[in-house]
């Protein structure tokens, strides 16, 4: 009706926002190797958490599989920017495959951490706890860069409250690159308190772009009546986007993977609405959200950039 499309809507757009630079390096690394190699181009795991990313490469000729064992004796195959546990590129040489890395490399930063701390298993090997969510890729990932006992998980404060590592001497820690950055430092200090001789970089892994996307929505969330997060519910930078906003006092926040996804009557009542949206989603599924809200409201749309981001990735070795 008439009244729905004359009102007011403020909305808030926070930035940093969107693609970070690992995503879109991913990307990059998918388009470039279907360009130089021909369709298909295998890809192995979500190249990023993010359908629409996903059905967009799957037309340009990329196949999404699980395992390598989907993928032909001929096949080219890209990793997914998550990380893959050692295993994955020793199977793809032992079956001549001809694959692409696109690890992001501020993941492949946190391996080399992992293996610097591990020492070859040698006297000077520290046992390592890693933070981060069980199950996560980016996990098994960076955990299968070491034999299976050298890293145990650390999922929350409780966890690292109640670890018993053989030796609190020779103890280090690493993060997943997208955690909560309140929730992290409060178990690295957990951690320090118990282990003090415990090896560390000095505050955690998480990225920048990670770090500044929570600081981003923390900027707007205590105006907003409701904040939606555009990202998949897989993202896990997308999902504690969504916690940082309510805990940063947004009345409620949503994470929403595309506008045709959102009921709207969860807009009722909300006089300011914030909009932010997850590393590994495209810019154009917020300025679609932006679109069907205008259809609706009247938009006064007011946006805060807390940091200029720059980072830019060169492509792997063979297509860089
Ligand atoms: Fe890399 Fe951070 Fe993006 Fe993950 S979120 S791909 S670590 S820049």
């Amino acid at each position: 009706d008439n009244a729905a499309h004359t009102r007011t809507l403020k909305v808030l757009l926070a930035g940093p926002r969107g693609f970070c630079a690992g995503v879109d390096r991913a990307i990059r690394v998918v388009e470039e190797a279907i360009r130089r190699y021909g369709a298909p181009v295998y890809v192995r795991h979500e190249i990023v958490h993010n359908r629409t990313v996903v059905e967009e490469l799957e037309a340009q000729g990329a196949i999404f599989v699980e395992e390598l064992d989907e993928v032909p004796a001929d096949g080219h195959v890209v990793f997914s920017a998550h990380g893959v546990p050692k295993t994955v590129p020793a199977e793809a040489e032992r079956r001549n495959l001809l694959y692409l890395d696109a690890t992001c490399p501020l993941v492949s930063k946190v391996h080399r951490e992992a293996e610097r701390h591990f020492a070859g298993g040698g006297p000077d090997s520290r046992h390592i706890l890693m933070i981060g969510h069980a199950g996560h890729p980016e996990v098994v990932g960076t955990m299968g860069q070491l034999p299976a006992g050298a890293v145990t998980l650390i999922n929350d404060a409780e966890e690292a409250r109640t670890v018993q590592p053989a030796d609190p001497a020779r103890l280090a820690f690493i993060t997943q690159t997208t955690l909560s950055v309140d929730d992290t430092a409060e178990i690295v200090e957990i951690l320090r308190e118990r282990f003090p001789l415990i090896e560390g970089p000095k505050r955690e892994d998480i990225c920048y772009a990670t770090t500044n996307r929570q600081e981003a929505v923390k900027a707007i969330a205590a105006e907003c009546d409701l904040v939606i997060v555009i990202g998949s519910p897989n993202s896990s930078n997308s999902q504690r986007l969504r916690e940082v906003a309510e805990r940063s006092g947004a009345r409620r926040a949503l994470l929403v993977p595309r506008q045709c996804d959102l009921d709207w009557t969860v807009l009722e009542g909300v006089n300011t609405l914030g909009i932010t949206a997850g590393a590994s989603a495209p810019e154009a599924l917020v300025q679609e959200m932006v679109a069907e809200l205008a259809k609706r409201y009247t938009l006064q749309i007011d946006e805060r950039i807390v940091k200029e981001e720059s980072v830019i990735f060169r492509l792997p070795a063979p297509l860089g």
